[in-house]
């Protein structure tokens, strides 16, 4: 146990307590500072806010500890404005948003769960929420402030303009105190397995926290920086995932690493200045919103489809199957030699303006409307790359509480779906964590383990290796074996590759890496090191589950395996890191305990790779 020391303030309602808990017993011990509270939340992204309002609201002591700037950063701080989907509008109890889920995860989700997510979702009113923390949301043509953008079949409206940093504000003065800058790099556990804290490191001074908790909330987003080429957060790069790992918990669906055409080529083009990545992603090859996307020949491919291939638009996952065949059958993009991408048409592009929030579209308005000479090309590639992650620890049935008892997971993200979720989840994870803190007491912990933690965080900084390798250098290294084989597109010999290079740096690199600069403040290249193994866990997990899962399924396209097989593959891959650094695989079918596996045979539209789009007009 640390030592107790004294304490530096006053808890507010709300408030944990900080004390400064010195450790002298040992010279080599790492001191550090300690904070009490009863739920922990550790990232402040959609989910880490939902969780921590509901945690306060249940009369907890709440602590919100982030790497970078909680409420900014994230996925949630990249994307805010956009589509925010909630079915709080919607009639009953929100589980009618269960089917349209199963669906667009090609019936890959646990259905308790989601119905779990849905309901609370409903409850928990996050738009209503935003507005109330002094959100503007963006209306519509109809003046409402929520309108769907999609299909008005569905159960959900979307929310543009919602902005977690006014909910991180509203927390901010009920008292919540927030640690920024401050990454978590472990949890402590109890001699009984339950969570007791978790460790982290600031990365402006350098100074170690413990914070000690009766409930501890993962909101830490996902790990697609570790892919390379992504429109995601630099924070994301899976320390949530690699603690789940190295703390025993199995892993499902890495291999539903969700992909999209996000990444502009020439950079720099005007569809970065009016961020049109998100209009390249999603909207452009979605038929609802615009024909924006062009094969090679020229062609608006979606526009020429036959429905039968396109027989449910809505799915982000059956657009990014339409672009996949038109890569495989030869009509992507030349442009990087690997036929990887589609064109994107810009004037064609301007037709979605109403759907973006009016800052991504004002450089371009400006631009032309004022006549400051940018010259617009016509076509730009994009191409392919990754926007949120799989990797889903298992929990206990229908709630976000992971099989370490205390320690809630919300860190599931699911394709279009994934503000809903984010939300869900947060709001869900926070509930149960007030009820369960409320009732107990701290758990205690051995020191050795917070000083093993310290050790190993600090012992990379320390480093000095013979034959040193930077961690910048081992980011680029695995970003690039996993991009070149590990892409939307895959085949056994090329994620084979990527496996081994993957494996080999860990084996080789990672125990030379030598952070340069040997200050502890502000150190990038220490901040770097600590993220390296997890990324690389993340990575490693993510192929061998791909290896593994042997047909085609949104989004993980496989040219040697290219039909969606639901006979033998509605069956959830879990990937398991054990304690003596080798991994096991195993299966389970998916929940289907409202939508039988059947039934979701029946409601998915089948996919054939091997069979190119069918136009209707040539
Ligand atoms: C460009 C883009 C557009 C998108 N558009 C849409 C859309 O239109 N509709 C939709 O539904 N979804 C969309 N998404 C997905 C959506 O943004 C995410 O699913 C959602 O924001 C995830 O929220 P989160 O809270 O789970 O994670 P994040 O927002 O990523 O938050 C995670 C937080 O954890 C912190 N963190 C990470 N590691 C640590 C650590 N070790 N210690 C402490 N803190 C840590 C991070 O700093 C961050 O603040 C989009 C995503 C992107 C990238």
């Amino acid at each position: 146990m640390a030592t107790a020391g004294l304490a530096l303030s006053t808890a507010l309602p709300g408030c944990a307590k900080d004390t400064d808990a010195t450790v002298a017993s040992d010279s080599r011990a790492r001191s550090y500072i300690t904070h009490d509270t009863d739920v922990l939340v550790v990232g402040g992204g959609i989910a880490g806010m939902a969780a921590a309002r509901q945690a306060l609201v249940g009369g907890a002591t709440v602590l919100v500890v982030d790497k970078a700037r909680a409420g900014h950063s994230g996925n949630s701080g990249l994307s805010w404005g956009h589509c925010f989907g909630t079915n709080e509008g919607a009639d009953g109890d929100g589980s009618s948003l269960v089917p349209a889920m199963v669906a667009d995860t090609q019936g890959m989700i646990d259905q308790d769960f989601v119905l779990a997510i849905a309901q609370g979702l409903h409850e928990s009113k996050p738009a209503r929420l935003g507005e109330q923390c002094g959100t503007i949301l963006q209306r519509g043509d109809d003046g409402k402030a929520q309108y769907n953008a999609n299909d008005a079949a569905l159960p959900v409206t979307c929310v543009l303009e919602y902005r977690p940093y006014r909910v991180a504000r509203q927390l901010m003065r009920a008292g919540v105190p927030f640690i920024d800058n401050t990454m978590v790099i472990d949890i402590v556990r109890a001699a009984d397995g339950h969570v007791a804290g978790a460790v982290g490191i600031d990365l402006k001074s350098g100074d170690a926290h413990l914070f000690r908790a009766k409930t501890v909330i993962m909101a830490t987003g996902g790990y697609h920086w570790a892919s390379g080429i992504t429109a995601g957060s630099p924070e994301s790069t899976g320390q949530g995932q690699a603690i789940y790992m190295r703390h025993g918990l199995s892993l499902k669906d890495m291999e539903f690493f969700a992909v999209d055409f996000e990444t502009i080529r020439p950079y720099g083009t005007m569809a970065k200045e009016k961020d049109q990545v998100e209009i390249a992603g999603f909207a452009a090859i979605n038929a609802n919103a615009g024909m924006f996307a062009r094969n090679k020949s020229g062609k608006f491919f979606t526009e020429g489809l036959a429905s039968s291939d396109v027989d449910n638009t809505d799915s982000f996952q059956a657009v990014i199957i339409t672009a996949a065949k038109e890569i495989i059958h030869g009509n992507g993009t030349p442009g990087d030699g690997s036929n990887n991408g589609l064109y994107l048409d810009l004037d064609r592009v301007t037709a979605v303006s109403h759907m973006l929030p009016a800052y991504y579209y004002s450089g371009y308005l400006r631009d032309s409307e004022w006549g400051l000479g940018y010259q617009q090309p016509k076509d730009v590639e994009m191409l392919c790359d990754y926007y949120s992650s799989g990797g889903w620890p298992s929990t206990k049935p229908g709630t976000c509480e992971t099989e370490i008892t205390g320690l809630y997971s919300a860190t599931m993200t699911v394709s279009e779906w994934g503000t809903t979720f984010a939300a869900g989840q947060g709001y869900l994870a926070g509930k149960d964590a007030v009820q369960k803190a409320k009732s107990m007491d701290f758990p205690g912990f051995a020191e050795t383990d917070v000083q093993d933690i310290l050790n190993k965080a600090f012992g990379m900084l320390e480093a000095a290796p013979s034959d040193p390798v930077r961690p910048i250098d081992i980011h680029r290294n695995m970003q690039r074996a996993f991009y070149k084989g590990m892409n939307l597109i895959r085949e056994e010999q090329g994620m084979q590759a990527t496996l081994d290079e993957l494996l080999r740096i860990q084996e080789e690199d990672l125990p030379r890496m030598n952070v340069p600069v040997k200050s502890k403040q502000f150190n990038v290249d220490w901040r770097m090191a600590m993220e390296a193994e997890g990324m690389l866990l993340c990575l490693i997990g993510t192929t061998q589950a791909a290896l593994y899962r042997k047909e085609t399924r949104p989004f993980h396209i496989r040219t040697d395996y290219p039909v969606m097989d639901n006979a033998n593959w509605l069956v959830h891959v879990w990937v398991k890191l054990n304690g003596d650094g080798t991994w096991s695989i195993d299966t389970t079918p998916v929940n289907d305990s409202i939508i039988p596996a059947a039934q979701i045979n029946e409601m998915l539209p089948p996919v054939d790779m091997s069979v190119p789009n069918t136009y209707k007009t040539q």
